[in-house]
């Protein structure tokens, strides 16, 4: 596993307010928040971007999936919410994430 910032985070090094987890994938919030809510679903396993899933992540994904419609239930964001996956230069750390976005937007938010 590589070294990177989320993967600290999913080995407890650096803190971070997680919310929800399951055995593949965790869900923590967004440290600098572009929406009233904003969290990030991230997988366990080191995955580099969008395009380095593989098959063996049906698992995976299906956990991701799983986690967002719960937060989207349980944070009460049904009627406004996005989901949101950056890619080449919009990717900032390295290691697959889907923001979870709900709620109003910030105004310096893209
Ligand atoms: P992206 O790579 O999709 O452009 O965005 C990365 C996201 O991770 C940003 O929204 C940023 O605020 C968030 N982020 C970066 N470093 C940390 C961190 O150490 N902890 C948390 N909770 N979020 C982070
Ligand atoms: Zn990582």
């Amino acid at each position: 596993m590589k070294d990177c910032i989320f993967c600290k985070i999913i080995k407890g090094k650096i803190p971070a307010k997680k919310i929800i987890e399951m055995t593949n994938v965790i869900a923590f919030e967004d440290a600098n928040p572009s929406a009233d809510t904003h969290i990030l679903v991230v997988p366990k396993r080191h995955i580099e971007t969008f395009m380095d899933i593989n098959k063996e992540d049906n698992e995976v994904l299906v956990q991701m999936l799983r986690i967002s419609q719960d937060l989207i239930k349980s944070e009460k964001l049904e009627k406004k919410y996005k989901l949101v996956i950056n890619g080449g230069e919009y990717q900032f750390v390295p290691h697959l994430h889907w923001h979870l976005l709900g709620g109003e937007m910030k105004k310096e938010a893209k």
